[in-house]
């Protein structure tokens, strides 16, 4: 069954929204290249509409009424915020989650060394990427450098029109007749993402490494570290640049990490459009490391949404252990993540009857996973129905999808954990165009189509 273009049933009105929330969602990518990053712009966003810190209401013993409304951001780099719904918890909540962690270059722990008159930060990849993508872009660095009295410097450089970038070279097509025959995995190795920092010696210097010295004095004067400090930081070289509309009819819009950033934002916009108390209390959460396994004490497998559940409850005046149990597996969610679009130029890795469109609308994968749905969060046809209702009363464009042919790869998300606690969740994205890729494509209409969706699961599933 083909579903038909989002864009041919919109009016002046529908577009003028759907142009708002693009250069809204366009200016949280600019700001937001890294997980931190993201959190700190959803945690201001939190603030300005009224959601007051998880930590603070534990902290005064707030009673916590339907309409209240909180937030909380683990170690800065994940989130949830809460809306109380008039409904027990204990009936279960609705969430939609997505990860704010992106494919990226992250820097060594002992990244910096100078050859050949340069001086380069050398790298560690995060996530799957293609690498041979990633050389000759401009790159900029974000991130964070802590030091040992527990100070941090934030640092973004490339950005700015008049900030320098950086870049990392590829060899010159003349000389590459070797490399030309190897395997696409292999034309540029992990240990080949040498980051070009520096070309510019001291002057009248007894230092061997003149170049390396010239940098670390740049550093030590713009941003107040040491070589020593790169022990402690958490720096992520990205593409540099803004996200663009993209194609003559501005459909589109090209940018660094639409995955997961682009269904990050549409819950963003999905949950601050909530005006009325909830029935049932409406949760977001951003999780970050789903990239690598969702690991980590910020990753999907770490405990702090059963954590801020359990303290909400106990705001709420209803917690105990059993309580706590029922409410998260009568809890109903979206797994937003993006889906693979269908690509006409790479046609055979798709089967079309069960592929994603750019401009059909917000995509449900029932499953995902690899070979024979393998890792794969299967849901439940019961719910799937639910959902399919939900969408069709708010009139809501969808289609569902596989990710890709059968056999060919495949992939995950973090739906498959929260299934863990017996939750009914089903996969929710956008279809994007070069995933993974520096620079990813998806269109305004799905966004548009995705924030309309989730808001109306938050508020009717
Ligand atoms: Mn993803
Ligand atoms: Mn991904």
């Amino acid at each position: 069954m083909e579903r038909e273009n989002a864009w041919k049933k919109y009016d002046e009105k529908a577009i003028e929204c759907l142009e708002g929330i693009s250069a809204r969602y366009r200016d949280f990518l600019d700001k937001g290249k890294t997980e931190r990053e993201c959190a700190a712009y959803a945690v201001d966003m939190a603030e300005k509409h009224g959601f007051i810190p998880l930590e603070k209401a534990i902290a005064e013993g707030k009673k916590l009424e339907p309409g209240a409304k909180v937030y909380t951001a683990p170690m800065g780099k994940a989130i949830m915020m809460f809306i109380i719904g008039r409904e027990p918890m204990e009936k279960g909540i609705n969430i939609v989650g997505a990860h704010i962690d992106s494919p990226r270059i992250d820097v060594k722990q002992n990244p910096l060394y100078e050859d050949g008159d340069l001086a380069y930060l050398d790298t560690h990849y995060y996530g799957g990427i293609k690498k041979y993508q990633w050389v000759t872009l401009p790159l900029a660095i974000h991130g964070v450098v802590v030091k040992k009295d527990g100070s941090a410097v934030n640092v973004v450089i490339g950005e700015d029109e008049n900030d320098p970038v950086l870049c990392i070279s590829d060899l010159l097509i003349h000389l590459s007749q070797e490399q030309m025959q190897k395997k696409a995995a292999e034309v540029i190795g992990g240990e080949d993402l040498n980051l070009i920092i520096g070309g510019r010696p001291l002057k009248d210097t007894e230092e061997k490494e003149a170049v390396k010295a010239n940098v670390l004095g740049i550093i030590k004067e713009k941003y107040g570290f040491e070589e020593e400090d790169f022990l402690s930081a958490e720096l992520e070289i990205v593409p540099a640049g803004r996200a663009r509309e993209l194609g003559f009819d501005r459909s589109m819009i090209l940018g660094y990490g639409h995955d997961d950033r682009v269904c990050a934002y549409a819950e963003l916009e999905a949950m601050f459009m909530i005006e009325d108390v909830p029935q049932r209390t409406c949760c977001l959460l951003f999780a970050d490391k789903e990239e690598i396994g969702s690991v980590g004490a910020t990753g999907m497998q770490a405990k702090y949404f059963e954590n801020a559940f359990a303290e909400l409850m106990n705001l709420t005046g209803e917690y105990c252990d059993l309580k706590l149990r029922r409410g998260l597996a009568a809890s109903k969610m979206l797994s937003c993540d993006v889906s693979a679009g269908y690509d006409p130029n790479f046609a055979s890795a798709f089967e079309r009857k069960n592929a994603a469109f750019l401009g059909r609308g917000v995509c449900f994968n029932k499953y995902t996973g690899s070979r024979g749905k393998s890792g794969s969060n299967d849901a439940n046809a019961e719910y799937m129905a639910e959902v399919r209702r939900i969408m069709d009363d708010a009139n809501v464009s969808f289609q569902t999808a596989e990710l890709g042919r059968v056999d060919l790869g495949g992939g995950g998300t973090i739906a498959y954990i929260c299934a863990l606690y017996c939750m009914n969740v089903i996969d929710s994205g956008v279809a994007v165009l070069s995933m993974h890729a520096p620079w990813e494509i998806i269109s305004k209409a799905d966004l548009y189509e995705a924030v309309k969706g989730y808001n109306a699961f938050l508020v009717n599933a």
